[in-house]
């Protein structure tokens, strides 16, 4: 089978840190062009600065992998799914969930793939973490994401802007992890949200949901971490505590830990269109 063209569309922090080696690490896929608008792009790659040009004069692709800022990425899906072409969202899929039923509608009608990529999900202890919790009851939840943003958003300036979401970016990561382990539904209950007066997104944020049995949910979420950073579950149940550590890729149960690889962006070409 003729591998699957991409188009990575946005080349900054995590379309290098991950989707290049992911895609050139699989015969599946072939990395025919990347596209933004101030990059140089990759030596060899063919490299345009919008999908307009891409569509009207670049190589012909497959599929795009949508790794820009969010405030941009609706547009972007909705021109490429207009010609037919799968579309990779990178998290969040939309800076709201009325853009991602759109697209999905849109997807739907040309029978292609919309791929909304939670990457956390794909974390080595996320799948026996939720198979260990479907058989236990829920007693309390403590969500810890505390990292430092001038370590992992330098420079960043739409993450701070409107539609960003601020600390939230990397707090869907948890989010995504939670409400795929967790058996029952949960919904938010109270928040508090601290915005610095020249920034438009949190900087931090305390959390309190509750889910359907009654089990009560805390996320602390902070982006003024210095030190060690911390990207913990903790989540106590009627047969003893699970904790999920680095972003979900060390598990420990009761019976001991277990340390997973880096599998998250490899794990998403075993999925692929069709
Ligand atoms: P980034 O380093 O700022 O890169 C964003 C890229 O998008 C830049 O190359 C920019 O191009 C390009 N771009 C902006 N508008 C565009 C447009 N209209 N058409 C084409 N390209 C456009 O951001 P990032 O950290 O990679 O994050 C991108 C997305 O991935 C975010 O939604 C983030 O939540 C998600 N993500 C990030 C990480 C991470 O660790 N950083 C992890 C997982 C997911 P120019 O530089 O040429 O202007």
């Amino acid at each position: 089978m003729d591998p699957i063209r991409i188009a990575i569309i946005g080349i900054g922090k995590i379309a290098r840190d991950q989707h290049v080696p992911a895609i050139r690490g699989n015969n599946a896929f072939s990395l025919a062009a990347t596209v933004s608008p101030h990059d140089g792009g990759l030596t060899g790659v063919p490299h345009l600065a919008s999908l307009d040009a891409l569509l009207a004069e670049g190589p012909a692709v497959d599929a795009v992998a949508l790794c820009t800022p969010p405030q941009v990425r609706y547009d972007l899906a909705a021109q490429a799914l207009a010609k037919g072409i799968h579309v990779f969202l990178e998290k969040p899929p939309g800076a709201t969930l009325a853009e991602v039923e759109a697209l999905k509608a849109q997807a739907d009608k040309v029978d292609a793939t919309l791929f909304a990529a939670w990457h956390s999900r794909f974390a080595a202890g996320v799948a026996p973490a939720r198979a260990w919790l479907s058989e236990r009851r829920i007693e309390k939840v403590s969500i810890i994401w505390r990292e430092d943003v001038r370590v992992w958003h330098p420079g960043q300036a739409w993450i701070w802007q409107p539609g960003g979401l601020g600390v939230f970016d990397p707090g869907i990561n948890a989010l995504s992890i939670v409400t795929h382990i967790l058996p029952r539904p949960f919904f938010l209950k109270e928040a508090t949200l601290v915005l610095p007066e020249n920034r438009a997104a949190p900087i931090a944020a305390d959390l309190h949901f509750r889910d359907t049995g009654g089990a009560l949910i805390h996320m602390d979420l902070d982006w003024r971490q210095t030190g060690p950073q911390s990207w913990d579950i903790i989540i106590e149940t009627d047969a003893g505590t699970l904790k999920l550590a680095h972003g979900g890729a060390v598990l420990t149960l009761p019976s001991g830990t277990e340390h997973g690889e880096d599998v998250e962006y490899p794990g998403f070409t075993a999925v692929s269109p069709h």
